[in-house]
This record gives C-alpha cells, structure tokens and sequence, in this order.
C-alpha cells in the first residue's frame, strides 16, 4: 500500500466567532479563531487535492480574511493546478468547492447524494441553504455532468491505491471524508465532519448540522476507520497551521 504525505495549506483566515460556531451550542461568550483549508495527498502514483478552497471573485465579494488563491498556496509545493487530474470535493459549501473552476484539467469526486442536493434539489434554494453555496460553483458543477470530468460515487470508494472517499453525513447531506494511507496509519481528511480537533476529541459536532443522528454515527465509523484519534483531522482548526511542521509558507505537513 503506497505511504502518501498529507498536507494542509491555510488558505483564508484567520476568521473570529463566537465559540459556538465551533461547538455547537456551547462557548456562546467565547471568541474562537478558525482558517480555511483544502489539502493535498502526495506520494502515491498521482497527487491529489481536497477541496479547491475559493475563487478570487467569491473572495472578493465576500471579504475574506487574509485569502491567497489556493493555486498559489500550492505552487509553493510545486503543484500546478492547471496539470491536476484528481480533486476530490468532500461537499459543496462555497468555501470548500467554489475554486473548482480553477482546476481545468481534473476530475472531481463527488458523493452522488451531495451532488443531487445542490443541484437538483430545490430545498437547496432555501435561505439557510443558499447561505452556505454559490450559484456559480453549482452551475459549474452541472456543466460537469456527464463528463468524465465529474465521478460521482455512491457511498465508500477507493478512486485510487490508499486513498478512500468515505460517506460520512450529517454536516451536509452527502459530505464525503477522505481516509488516506500513511507511514503512520490510516489518517482521515474528514473536512467539515468536525469544524476543529475539539469535535472527534469531545464527540460534539460544530454548527451547520443537517442531520445530528447521523453525523453522531458518522464519527463511530470514522473512530472505528483510523487507528488514532491524532489521525482524525478537522476542516478549519488553526491548530493545523502551528502544531505541525511548515514546509511552505502556510503549508504543513499532517502526516
Ligand atoms: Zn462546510
């Protein structure tokens, strides 16, 4: 089984907010800091990135917070967005997918129930919905459809050797983490499933809950997977940035 290299590569934040967005209905008076992320899995016979972060226009209009365009945060690991064939969207929160367009050249592995939600959908045209997506990244994505530039998998999935797209719902109603094999053990890019190390470590999910049953069984299965819970990673934990070795300006190595 190939030993993959995990890095994370901070690409907006930090962002402050009450405790609470962290922790789901605790730490109302605390004030948390959280980062925005996407990864990148090197060593096997392919690289492949998780999540693309978010366009310069979407950042743009939203503000955000020391953003740098995720191409440049991986040209600093001598990735070349425009050569990569393998990204895998673990959901399609605008944070997460809407720099999609800036990979022409890969597939994206998506959950076909997230996909469908987004897409087709209309509950997803809701306020609280429409809060947390962009119209440009859905409509990107549907351009996709029925290309070979779009995977949509049906539950767990190894797309390639060691690395395992893993069904695990209740942040959003098909987020996929990633479980990936290492020197170490199985480690588990699990995005959103926890907002920061606290969730996996309290068994409390962050905010932006779809389903709580479901997320609750969702981390069974993800401690059930990985061998630690240290190998469990979060989506937006600054704690990714400062307890882990740099090797880039704003790129760590996880694992
Ligand atoms: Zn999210």
């Amino acid at each position: 089984m190939p030993e993959h290299e995990i890095y994370a590569l901070k690409y907006a934040g930090p962002l402050e907010s009450s405790g609470a967005f962290l922790m789901w209905l605790k730490d109302w008076e605390q004030v948390e800091e959280r980062n925005y992320y996407i990864w990148c899995v090197k060593g096997g016979q392919e690289t492949v990135v998780v999540d693309t972060g978010v366009s310069p226009d979407l950042a743009m209009e939203k503000n955000l917070t020391g953003y740098v365009n995720p191409a440049e945060v991986l040209s600093r690991i001598e990735v070349d967005v425009r050569e990569v064939r393998h990204v895998i969207l673990t959901h399609i929160h605008w944070d997460h997918a809407s720099g999609a367009s800036l990979f022409p050249k890969a597939t994206f592995c998506i959950q076909e129930r997230e996909y469908h939600f987004w897409l087709k959908d209309r509950i997803a045209e809701r306020p609280p919905f429409e809060h947390v997506s962009d119209k440009r990244t859905s409509a990107y994505l549907a351009s996709l459809e029925k290309t070979d530039r779009l995977a949509l998998l049906q539950g767990d999935h190894e797309i390639l050797a060691g690395i395992e797209c893993l069904l695990a719902p209740g942040h959003t109603v098909g987020l996929q983490v990633v479980a990936v094999s290492t020197a170490t053990g199985i480690a588990i890019l699990g995005s959103d499933c926890a907002h920061v190390f606290r969730n996996y470590r309290e068994d409390w999910p962050s905010a932006l809950i779809v389903d709580l049953v479901e997320w609750m069984r969702t981390y069974e299965k993800l401690r059930l997977k990985a061998p630690s819970i240290d190998l469990l990673f979060p989506g937006h934990d600054p704690i990714m940035s400062e307890n882990y070795p740099e090797v880039a300006e704003g790129v760590t190595r996880l694992v």
